[in-house]
């Protein structure tokens, strides 16, 4: 009993989360830069902050992640970070000769007030900046907000480099969210089969799923280019895939550069895939093709086949706003029965889409917006679930409340597969549901009465 001090009566707290369904704000900053080609990412900040969100993101990918920091001391903290920072821009660019740097802040960067513009502008002034080479930044205080909210500002620092020429480049902006690297392979194929032509950003395909070559390559050739994300302001329009995630990204392109944007939810699930292929079938202007079809056909098909199994079955979730939504809609749309739901990630917003999507089960659901585990625990010991869907801590509430866990969202430290098999789409949807009913099967096998253990299920 990992978590035995959690008592099944809730009482409401308003200045204490124990055991966070969120992670800070720089780690969500520093995966979105690693989707630019040629990027390191830079902590400005403390080295402990910066060893916590490479360590969060190796442990999670799989993969070394490179990243520099401001390497606050004390002096720092008193006299500002500038510079720590000037210092740093000019030996990176020296030593490492990454195409980009992407600066984000930490907590305490931003508490002494360290304007990041302002650095940037001497940077570039006193010429640590190399011709051709290009410095971004985002604001990302982890006291407010979420990964969820770091990942959104560093994608809206790639917004505003967008320049607007004289003619439209025929392509749409994707901008995917927080999703694996696979998912977004998986995204571009997709658009690929409908015949549109995509500028994603930010792009980790290729990065954080990189084979083993037996070569080091500090800079992969993957992710979105400077030249490309550029050039997002002369595109046709951007799909814009999560609100919580990518919406503001898409907003300012819509205003400095006037390409009009759709906020359409992650492809999770059937009905939220459906309408990302509607979407790029209206931008194709064309009709979809059988492959895609026959993709959604294989998914319909397991879900008739498998309904017995998945029927009336009570879920807990956590996990970030996006992927709830379109997990929420999923689970409801094949009959299971959502009904604790949880995210870290502060905006009232989530709390009232859930209820609409859960409307059709016809009784009430929890729901709750900057959450915690903790609190999601004790909804689970006052009314019990057959499924708990989410991140890896899921485990401790898994194991005392003898629960099948499916491990979805992020982070997964203890599991692979996550960077490599895509959870969105048709055949992400299948992948879902296999991985659904596996952990439900697994248990009926264990629980069933030997009068009733099926050798066919
Ligand atoms: S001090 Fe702030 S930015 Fe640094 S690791 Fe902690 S929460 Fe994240």
């Amino acid at each position: 009993m990992l978590l035995r001090h959690t008592p099944q009566e809730i009482s409401e707290r308003s200045a204490l989360t124990i055991n966070p369904a969120k992670t800070c704000q720089p780690i969500g900053a520093m995966y979105a830069a690693l989707g630019i080609r040629g990027c390191l990412p830079h902590s400005h900040g403390s080295q402990g902050c910066c060893a916590y969100h490479r360590s969060t993101l190796t442990r999670h990918y799989k993969e070394p992640i490179s990243a520099a920091t401001s390497s606050f001391t004390e002096g720092a903290s008193v006299f500002g970070g500038q510079a720590n920072l000037l210092q740093a821009i000019d030996n990176i660019f020296t030593v490492y000769d990454p195409e980009v740097i992407a600066v984000h802040t930490t907590c305490l960067s931003e508490t002494i007030g360290d304007d990041l513009p302002q650095i940037f502008d001497k940077a570039h002034k006193e010429k640590k900046v190399p011709p051709g080479k290009t410095l971004i930044g985002a604001p990302t205080p982890s006291y407010v907000g979420s990964h969820v909210t770091g990942f959104s500002n560093m994608v809206k620092a790639m917004a505003a480099m967008a320049e607007k020429g004289e003619r439209k480049n025929g392509k749409i902006n994707i901008i995917p969210g927080w999703v694996e690297p696979c998912d977004m392979e998986e995204i571009k194929r997709l658009a690929a089969l409908l015949g549109v032509s995509v500028n994603m950003f930010p792009d980790t395909s290729g990065v954080l799923n990189a084979p083993m070559t037996g070569e080091y390559r500090m800079f992969p050739e993957a992710g979105a280019t400077i030249a490309d994300i550029r050039d997002s302001g002369n595109a046709l329009g951007t799909l814009a895939l999560g609100e919580w995630c990518s919406a503001e990204a898409a907003r300012l392109l819509d205003s400095k550069c006037k390409v009009p944007c759709s906020i359409l939810d992650l492809p999770f699930g059937l009905s939220a895939t459906d309408r990302f292929i509607d979407a790029l079938r209206t931008i194709a202007g064309t009709v979809v093709p059988e492959e895609v079809m026959v993709e959604r056909g294989r998914l319909v098909d397991m879900i008739a086949d498998m309904h017995q199994y998945l029927y009336g079955r009570k879920v807990a979730l956590v996990g970030d706003p996006d992927q709830l939504l379109a997990m929420t809609e999923f689970l409801v749309s094949i009959d299971m029965q959502p009904i604790h739901i949880v995210t870290g990630t502060p905006g009232k917003r989530f709390e009232e889409r859930i209820a609409e999507i859960t409307a059709p089960m016809g009784r009430p659901v929890n729901v709750r917006a900057k959450g915690d585990m903790f609190l999601l625990h004790q909804w689970i010991k006052n009314e019990g679930v057959d499924l708990l869907i989410g991140n890896t801590y899921c485990k401790y509430i898994a194991r005392d409340e003898d629960l099948p866990l499916v491990r979805w969202g992020f982070p997964i430290l203890d599991r692979q597969g996550h960077q490599h098999f895509p959870t969105v789409g048709y055949r992400g949807g299948l992948r879902l549901l296999e991985q659904m009913l596996g952990a439900l099967l697994d248990r009926k096998d264990r629980d069933d009465p030997e009068s009733q253990f099926e050798l066919v299920l």
